[in-house]
């Protein structure tokens, strides 16, 4: 809207709120100018309301990985909006929560309200807050961000508040299954300049979080899947990080993501066991199930603790955070609420000096990179981004999709979240329906046949 239009606009409401006042008391309560109804759903540019007018999904795997975006489509021929919607796990349940589901329940809305619709979108199934619908609502708000930042010309950081950093430090995921291997790892990374690194460890014979060593045990018949035993894998952590530490000094930043995969007073013992190497992080060493532990661990011992990837209730995480027993919160942005919320969990936690990490591996597309890294630039008390190499066809599929250089995360300054998609070259992708899911989920069992945590 132009100048002269919007002070019309100011006067046409002040007219009106003249002629109900004392008739009105909601009106009457309104500054001058003020309109109890905005015309347009509160447009404020353009001639007429921009309005969505389709909300889809696309579904695609240049990288082998099941991801979902959202598109979100507006009156204004040409403008656009792109987010993450990925829980890989179940795709085709997130592609229907948004296509079946938002599409219908968005079009004719205002794009610009976004905090208004993230509240309308989360009332609208009545139950909320589970993975496939925070999904499909995320992936809308992400894109809502992005139509924003396009319209005001400025990268979606830019309305967060502006960049707190130059660019974004990112750890890599290296692995080993003893000193010698992990440290080959590890250096590969410092060779390229990443200065933070996760290190995972294999056990033999055992199909540990991360590496593979090549012999792993199989279970058939009804009990079919990987074995994993927790105490070879608690002890065997210890003694690679002891040869790291011991190999590398202090210069990097080392990382160990426990996968919620022990039993409770096994992950403190193991968290007490690597205080001495002093870890970046240790990650989810309970399961939110049992985050009742955290404060057993916090009286215990001094290694920082990051999680939330599986987080998507905020009573999951306000206790966490507003009682200090956590040091990164990790969740999976668009399992939460995307921007919108993702922006009140890192304000939250800056209060209580909690720093962000959020989730960021191949299972966040790289449209969810790009709304990671807006956070992440924007945020004063940001930690570290887990990050991926995107490359070949994936940066042809998204043009603009974010690069790490020397370990460093770095976006282009592109208006909106600053990525695009190719959708003809999307479909060349196809993710695989047959089998619909990634068949390794559900099938990590103990020796004895006993499920575990993934
Ligand atoms: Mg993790």
């Amino acid at each position: 809207m132009d100048r002269r239009n919007f002070v019309g606009k100011l006067s046409a409401g002040a007219a009106l709120a003249g002629l109900f006042a004392g008739r009105n008391t909601f009106a009457a309560t309104l500054p001058q100018g003020a309109q109890a109804e905005p015309e347009n759903g509160g447009e404020s540019r353009g001639e007429g309301a921009l309005k969505i007018t389709r909300v889809r999904s696309i579904l695609t795997a240049p990288y082998g990985i099941r991801l979902v975006i959202v598109k979100v489509e507006t009156s204004d021929p040409g403008l656009y909006g792109l987010g993450c919607a990925t829980f890989t796990q179940r795709p085709r349940t997130v592609q229907t929560a948004v296509d079946t589901y938002l599409d219908p329940f968005l079009r004719g809305r205002n794009p610009d309200n976004i905090e208004d619709l993230w509240q309308a979108m989360f009332q609208s199934s009545y139950w909320r807050n589970g993975p496939v619908l925070m999904n499909g609502l995320s992936g809308v708000d992400a894109a809502l961000w992005d139509i924003k930042g396009k319209r005001a010309g400025m990268p979606v950081y830019q309305l967060l508040g502006g960049r707190c950093r130059t660019a974004v430090p990112v750890y890599g995921h290296a692995s080993g299954s003893d000193g010698e291997s992990a440290l080959a790892s590890v250096t590969k990374f410092l060779e390229r300049g990443y200065k933070y690194v996760r290190v995972q460890v294999g056990v033999k014979g055992q199909s540990a979080y991360g590496p593979r060593t090549g012999d792993e045990k199989k279970l058939q018949g009804h009990f079919e899947g990987d074995v994993f035993e927790p105490t070879p894998y608690q002890l065997a952590v210890p003694k690679v990080f002891d040869y790291l530490r011991q190999e590398l000094g202090d210069e990097v930043e080392l990382l160990h993501d426990v996968h919620e995969r022990l039993h409770p007073i096994q992950a403190i013992k193991l968290a007490k066991d690597l205080e001495v190497h002093r870890l970046f992080f240790l990650e989810d060493p309970f399961a939110p199930e049992d985050i009742g532990y955290f404060k057993h661990l916090r009286h215990q011992c001094a290694t920082p603790i990051a999680m939330g990837e599986l987080f998507n209730n905020p009573n999951e995480w306000v206790g966490l955070i507003s009682e200090r027993l956590i040091d990164f919160i990790r969740c999976h942005v668009s399992q939460i609420g995307g921007i919108t919320m993702g922006r009140k969990i890192a304000a939250l936690c800056d209060f209580f000096r909690v720093r962000t990490a959020w989730h960021g591996p191949g299972d966040t597309s790289p449209v969810g990179h790009a709304a990671n890294l807006a956070l992440d630039l924007s945020t004063w008390n940001f930690g570290i981004q887990e990050g991926r190499e995107f490359q070949g066809a994936t940066l042809d599929v998204f043009p603009g999709c974010p690069e790490i250089k020397n370990g460093l995360f770095h976006v282009n300054e592109k208006p909106g979240l600053g990525i695009d998609i190719d959708e003809k070259l999307a479909a060349k992708f196809p993710i695989k329906d047959n089998p619909p899911f990634d068949l390794k989920w559900g099938k990590l069992r103990g020796a004895d046949g006993t499920i575990r945590r993934p």
